[in-house]
């Protein structure tokens, strides 16, 4: 209520009353302000309540939303059904004009102040978990997940530069949708294949370098390197890449997919910003922080290249990942994410101990990445073989007929999703597995090399994970290792 209604109240209620519900209801005019003023996480998260109490408010400024709105043109944000309607807060029109995802939309001042807020609370929450700010000028969160919007980024890239480059030198990693980004914007992909150093897979920067040389720095758009990965591939040398970019002057974005929560990550992006060319590094925003699957956020040091992003993104956009995002960090306040950022921290050290026992245990071994990877880890299956088809051995492991020794490394994976864990991977090096993707051929695909010398199994400790589901997957591990 405003101040106007609220001494109107005096008419009603005693005014000592009505003095006291005015410094109650001022502390929510407060909160906003501090919002407005501020555009911070709270030091604190609110409450669902304050959350909904403002995001009501913020969408009556929506014209949908206004009472005496009536509406003859063919986008006028209505909603047929009252259960979406909820479960939007009431906001219809999206994010964005068609000349710009950016641009505040006429009709829609609550969704406008939403997006302009919550891009201020995602850098926040980008510095605060670690990212310098210089290589945080500016950031843009898109309800689009993380390959189409690294799609985006490299059509606008292709657009901006003066030449008719098209080539994209890219590490490979065995993830399809990362190939699939540089095919989906037209460009023409050159595989540059990683090196093994001890256990761990890593970038071939010298391979990078005589590519670079063999088809010119003219014809070459850019590079796009890979950050977070599964062990034991290692994050791509972002550094020293971004620093051969600005030698070749040729682009470079960085694949951050869940990159976000990981500081040895950010103070590489950070690294690479300052020493050395980075044009756009895109993470997701579920793999980040915690909501559903839909959005990805773009963010770099050059603000200019950021803004002509949002320029080449057609039409408006859907504003539900936007909202998400936005209820989630009031939600997790600087409290919460930063909680949560040292809890994954202090649980990576936990799990790698109790999977270091295991692999002990089991005359396996743990892989030795977790100084390059701080957020996957590989577990080897050297004592695996696959002899036997899956079905044999489920009916062996379902009989309890202990006295087989020949296990597959696949038939692990399949046991471990059957016995609700999921997220673990078995790579099965034991056959070279070949597969098709953006027309390019690859071996032993899931692996990112040719040839990796024993099969293994790959698990994360990724952001909300909690010590009792590392326990829990320890035990049903361990339980099928036994077998
Ligand atoms: C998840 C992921 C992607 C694809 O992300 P989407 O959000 O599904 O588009 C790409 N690359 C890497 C490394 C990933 O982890």
């Amino acid at each position: 209520m405003n101040q106007k209604n609220l001494e109107l109240c005096k008419g009603l209620v005693k005014s000592n009353y009505v003095d006291q519900a005015i410094q109650g209801t001022s502390q929510f005019n407060k909160i906003i302000e501090s919002l407005l003023i501020h555009r911070r996480l709270p030091e604190i998260g609110y409450s669902d309540k304050v959350i909904e109490l403002i995001l009501n408010e913020i969408s009556m400024m929506d014209s949908n939303n206004f009472i005496e709105n009536i509406g003859v043109g063919e986008r006028e944000g209505r909603i047929y059904s009252s259960l979406v309607e909820k479960r939007h807060y009431g906001f219809s029109h999206g994010i964005g004009r068609s000349g710009d995802i950016t641009e505040q939309q006429p009709k829609a001042a609550g969704s406008s102040l939403i997006q302009k807020l919550v891009h201020y609370l995602v850098l926040d929450a980008m510095r605060i978990a670690g990212l310098e700010s210089q290589a945080a000028s500016t950031c843009l969160l898109l309800p689009m997940a993380t390959g189409m919007t690294l799609s985006l980024a490299m059509m606008t890239l292709k657009q901006k530069s003066q030449s008719n480059a098209r080539y994209v030198i890219w590490p490979r990693i065995d993830q399809k949708s990362c190939l699939k980004s540089i095919v989906t914007a037209g460009l023409i992909p050159i595989v540059i294949e990683n090196k093994l150093e001890g256990d761990m897979i890593r970038t071939d920067l010298d391979a990078i370098k005589s590519k670079i040389i063999e088809l010119g720095p003219s014809n070459i758009l850019c590079v796009f390197s890979t950050t977070s990965c599964f062990a034991p591939r290692a994050p791509d040398r972002i550094v020293e890449i971004s620093q051969l970019c600005k030698e070749h002057n040729i682009g470079h974005i960085i694949n951050n997919a869940y990159g976000l929560q990981c500081s040895k990550i950010l103070h590489a992006i950070s690294q690479s910003c300052k020493l050395g060319r980075v044009d756009a590094y895109i993470q997701s925003t579920d793999k980040n922080f915690m909501v559903p699957v839909g959005g990805a956020i773009i963010s770099g040091p050059n603000k200019v290249f950021i803004e002509d992003i949002a320029k080449n993104y057609p039409g408006r956009a859907n504003s539900s990942p936007i909202l998400d995002v936005f209820i989630t960090l009031l939600s997790m306040g600087k409290s919460g994410w930063s909680g949560l950022l040292k809890e994954r921290k202090e649980l990576l050290v936990y799990f790698q101990d109790q999977l270091g026992k295991l692999a002990n245990e089991f005359n396996e071994k743990l892989l030795s990445t977790i100084n390059e990877n701080k957020i996957s880890f590989a577990f080897s299956l050297k004592n695996f073989s696959s002899n036997k088809n899956e079905q044999q051995l489920e009916s062996e492991l379902n009989n309890n007929n202990n006295n087989n020794n020949d296990y597959s490394p696949s038939m692990l994976g399949s046991q471990l999703f059957s016995r609700s864990c999921s997220g673990a991977r078995v790579i099965d090096l034991s056959k070279n597995k070949k597969a098709i993707v953006g027309g390019l051929e690859f071996n032993y695909y899931g692996s990112h090399i040719d040839g990796y010398p024993t099969s293994y199994l790959t698990v994360a400790c990724a952001i909300g994970v909690t010590k009792s589901e590392i326990d829990k997957f320890i035990q049903r591990l361990s339980k099928l290792l036994k077998k």
